[in-house]
């Protein structure tokens, strides 16, 4: 069985269903392709404070929910499954769901992004009880706290430095004895006198019950294991983008985020892009919103101009 649609979104984070309240309004009947993990990144965290419009700030998954409401108000239809392959060679473009074929002379990826996580035994039990991906988002909630950031990279260092502002001390725990990170970005992290950093370690759990107490550190020099007193972890050690499904179908960069080629359009002309996918350097609910508002504003451009 097959059903055509003028647009396809694939993707229900704020990106995804941006996009489709703004397809429904312009009248172009989309259909989102919600994932079996519905709802995107904000569906892992717990308070929402930077989203503008919530003066006492909203829960992540809440949010999503008030936003799906929103898109279904306007009649958007919802999948929620993952697909299972694409076909942009082809007009109309292709997008398989597990139980039928969907067409689309329009398709806008959305699939967004995903933390890398240390995979620790009981660090997805504490995401949102101590244990965080995103300073911008939640350093905040450690004020005249001591907090921990696993990696070595830039964004390690970029999230070091939120944290000076609100936690009494920030330690930079790295695997190795050498920064991956910028020099500029290092020295600011390694020069600012709340931060400290241990070498060559390596976090193998996440302590607590029902909030962070601590980390167990395996320290490779010394191949000696301790028990570290924090209040919180910030795992950096970067993201993937969620592309797999689009690889050899759309232009990817180095790091396989989707490249724009012109505004949120792809290398295929019909096919658009919006959120996390492409974008690594903002990666805020209220940035990939955006983003899903202009995707959709283009979709309709590129369907009345065909
Ligand atoms: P990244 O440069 O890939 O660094 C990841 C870091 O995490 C590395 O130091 C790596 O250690 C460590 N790591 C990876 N897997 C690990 C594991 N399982 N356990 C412990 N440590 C692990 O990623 P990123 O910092 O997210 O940066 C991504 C890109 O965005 C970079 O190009 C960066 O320059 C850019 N960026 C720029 C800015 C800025 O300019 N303001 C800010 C953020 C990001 P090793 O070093 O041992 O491999």
């Amino acid at each position: 069985m097959t059903e055509t649609r003028k647009v396809i979104i694939l993707g229900s984070g704020s990106a995804g269903l941006t996009a489709a309240i703004y397809a429904a309004r312009a009248q172009l009947r989309p259909l989102v392709v919600a994932g079996s993990q519905r709802g995107g990144q904000l569906t892992l965290t717990t308070d929402v404070e930077n989203f503008p419009g919530f003066p006492n700030g909203i829960q992540g998954p809440e949010l999503m929910d008030l936003l799906r409401q929103q898109a279904e108000r306007f009649e958007v239809a919802f999948v929620d499954d993952d697909a299972t392959a694409v076909d942009f060679s082809r007009r109309p473009f292709r997008v398989t769901v597990p139980d039928r074929t969907l067409e689309a002379e329009a398709v806008i990826i959305a699939t967004g992004a995903g933390t890398n996580w240390l995979n620790l035994p009981n660090e997805q039990r504490l995401i949102g009880h101590g244990v965080s991906s995103c300073a911008p988002c939640d350093a905040f909630f450690f004020r005249g706290k001591e907090v921990a950031v696993v990696g070595g990279g830039d964004s390690a260092m970029e999230e070091a430095l939120v944290l000076t502002k609100f936690a009494t001390r920030v330690t930079i725990i790295h695997r190795r004895d050498k920064f991956r990170a910028s020099k500029i970005m290092a020295d600011r992290a390694l020069h600012h006198d709340k931060v400290g950093v241990r070498w060559n370690s390596v976090v193998e759990d996440v302590l607590g019950d029902d909030k962070v107490t601590g980390l167990r550190l395996y320290d490779r020099e010394h191949r000696a294991r301790e028990e570290f007193r924090v209040d919180g972890l910030f795992v950096a050690i970067g993201h993937h983008p969620n592309t797999e499904l689009f690889r050899g179908q759309v232009d990817l960069d180095e790091q396989g985020y989707v490249r724009l080629h012109k505004h949120t359009m792809t290398s295929v002309a019909g096919v658009f892009a919006a959120g996390d996918v492409h974008d690594h350097r903002y990666r805020q609910a209220v940035t990939a919103a955006g983003w899903g508002c202009m995707a959709a504003m283009d979709v309709e451009r590129y369907l009345e101009g065909h």
